[in-house]
């Protein structure tokens, strides 16, 4: 970018899942310049494990992962590992590559916020928009950005336990990627030709050309800049210099649930009470920045099996299931994921097996984020408070149980497998209730910091404009009121592609 252009229409603030689609859709129009702004680097210099499908858990000790962790949580007595990706495609570079929307019973809820036009057939077209889905399965994009679609051999384990899962009862469901079905199936992956493929790779290469498109990366935005209530310019430290930018139109805030929030608080907006203690002024107060935090915890039941499990090709979570732990509720609470490595656990060591993953799909909990100062490389304190409501610990309950039903099937029988983890002497509420509590990890999917909404907690309204200021929305996981029921990525690329509509409108 030539360093002498500061002046720009739209300025997006963080180059991950929303920021490529942002930048991208914005920068569709040649009248308008658009400024990309990223913390962390260009895709040329991510570690060559991002494109590798089997290697992401190894990028989680590199600088493309920021390595927050948790405070300690109540639950457990430890801090959490809450990774979040850093550089052009954000988290999308670094995740595990699932591509699912939730249950379409998500999206409707979000209308209990006071969100509206956020149902699930308000997102179907956004859905649509984004993907470009192989399995041409009913309610599927066909020409968007993204190609998706599951592995076409997943690992024979998974395959087992699949046929495990139907042999004990339950749904083969034919796209459980659409948000429409429930039971168990491959899963559609952000994986194409064997490479991963990132919100950066799927928008932003394409567009990189264009004059009107301007990305800066290893560029933090240290705070937002106003004029009256309105938003007019980002201040952000790049080359070891302070720089700023302004914004004609408007700027967005697509930092992530993690960045968003940080970056607002640290302009003055949020809870007068959070920023005192800070030490900060208070610019704009509105209570609900920070609140409101929450994740999908999960615990893994890990396998020890005497057939070999056959290497790895893929992502490792192939084959899910979504299922409702009572027949009355409007939907699936629950997410079961086999995984064809056994993942670390407190047991003992396992060469050869397999982990089944179990998540409360629509946890109760929720926690907050704060900082500690304006400083803009200070760490943010994250309490998502992991199962502080014991129906949390309810629902992984039932789906370990579930998770054991299909252990025991036939399916499984012949691959010789064994429960390391917890372990089959574990076996009342409490005891499973209490390994779970102490031994689960983040699924990764944090989201409802800066969440969207017409009541007074929420910091977005349903335009995702920042409430009681002007120039300003926030589009990414972040604006997300309650966490949909299945893996994040799909509906933060769904929620992008809305609010580039929402932006475009003159
Ligand atoms: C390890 C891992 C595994 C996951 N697995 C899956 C999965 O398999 N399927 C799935 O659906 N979801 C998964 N997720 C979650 C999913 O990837 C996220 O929900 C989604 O990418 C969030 O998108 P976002 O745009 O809100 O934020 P991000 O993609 O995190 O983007 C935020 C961007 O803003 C940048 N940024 C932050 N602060 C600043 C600042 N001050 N200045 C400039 N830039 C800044 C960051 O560097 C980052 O690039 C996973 C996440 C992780 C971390």
């Amino acid at each position: 970018m030539d360093p002498r252009k500061t002046a720009f229409d739209f300025i997006v603030v963080g180059g991950g899942t929303a920021g490529c689609v942002l930048a991208a859709r914005l920068s569709e129009d040649p009248d308008i310049q658009v400024l990309l702004l990223e913390a962390g680097t260009s895709t040329s210099r991510l570690p060559d494990a991002v494109a590798n499908p089997s290697a992401w858990p190894s990028l989680m000790a590199t600088a493309a992962n920021w390595g927050d962790k948790t405070v300690a949580q109540a639950a457990s007595g430890a801090p959490v590992p809450l990774p979040r990706g850093r550089g052009l495609g954000g988290s999308s570079a670094i995740n595990a590559m699932v591509f699912a929307r939730g249950h379409r019973s998500s999206y409707d809820s979000w209308g209990d916020h006071g969100a509206k036009g956020w149902a699930f057939e308000d997102l179907l077209p956004y859905f649509q928009r984004s993907e470009t889905a192989t399995s041409g399965a009913p309610s599927r994009g066909t020409d968007g950005p993204l190609t998706v679609g599951p592995m076409a051999e997943p690992n024979d384990i998974l395959l087992a336990c699949l046929a495990g899962a139907v042999e004990t009862g339950h749904r083969r469901a034919l796209d459980i990627s659409g948000g429409l079905e429930e039971g168990f199936a491959p899963v559609d992956l952000n994986i194409v030709a064997g490479r991963r493929q990132t919100a950066a790779d799927a928008y932003l290469a394409p567009a990189l050309d264009r004059p009107n498109l301007h990305v800066v990366t290893e560029a933090v935005a240290h705070r937002l800049l106003f004029s009256g209530d309105r938003c007019t310019a980002v201040e952000y430290g790049a080359d070891g210099r302070t720089h700023t930018a302004t914004a004609e139109r408007e700027v967005v805030l697509t930092a992530g649930a993690i960045g968003s929030a940080q970056l607002l608080l640290r302009s003055g907006i949020g809870p007068a009470s959070d920023l005192e203690q800070a030490r900060m002024d208070v610019f704009h107060s509105l209570p609900g920045v920070g609140r409101n935090l929450h994740d999908h915890p999960r615990a893994n039941l890990v396998y020890r099996a005497r057939r070999p499990v056959p290497t790895p090709q893929g992502n490792h979570g192939e084959i899910l299931g979504l299922l409702r732990t009572m027949p009355d509720l409007d939907g699936p609470d629950l997410q079961l994921i086999f995984i064809d490595i056994p993942l670390p656990n407190p047991v003992a060591p396992v060469d050869n097996g397999f982990t089944i993953g179990v998540s409360p799909m629509r946890p109760l909990s929720r926690g907050s984020l704060r900082i500690t100062s304006d400083d803009p490389y200070a760490a943010p304190v994250l309490d998502p408070d992991y199962f502080a409501k014991e129906q949390d610990v309810r629902t992984v309950l039932s789906g370990i149980r579930t998770a054991r039903r299909i252990a025991r099937s036939a399916s499984l029988a012949e691959w010789g497998i064994e429960e390391v983890s917890p372990g089959l002497d574990v076996v009342d509420d409490q005891s499973l209730g209490d390994f779970a509590k102490k031994y689960f990890g983040s699924y990764c999917h944090p989201v409802g910091t800066c969440a969207m909404g017409e009541d007074e907690a929420s910091v977005v309204d349903s335009e995702l404009r920042v409430r009681g200021l002007r120039g300003l929305r926030v589009a990414d996981g972040s604006v997300i009121p309650s966490i949909p029921s299945n893996n994040t990525n799909a509906t933060v690329y769904a929620i992008a592609e809305r609010a580039a509509d929402l932006m475009r409108r003159p």
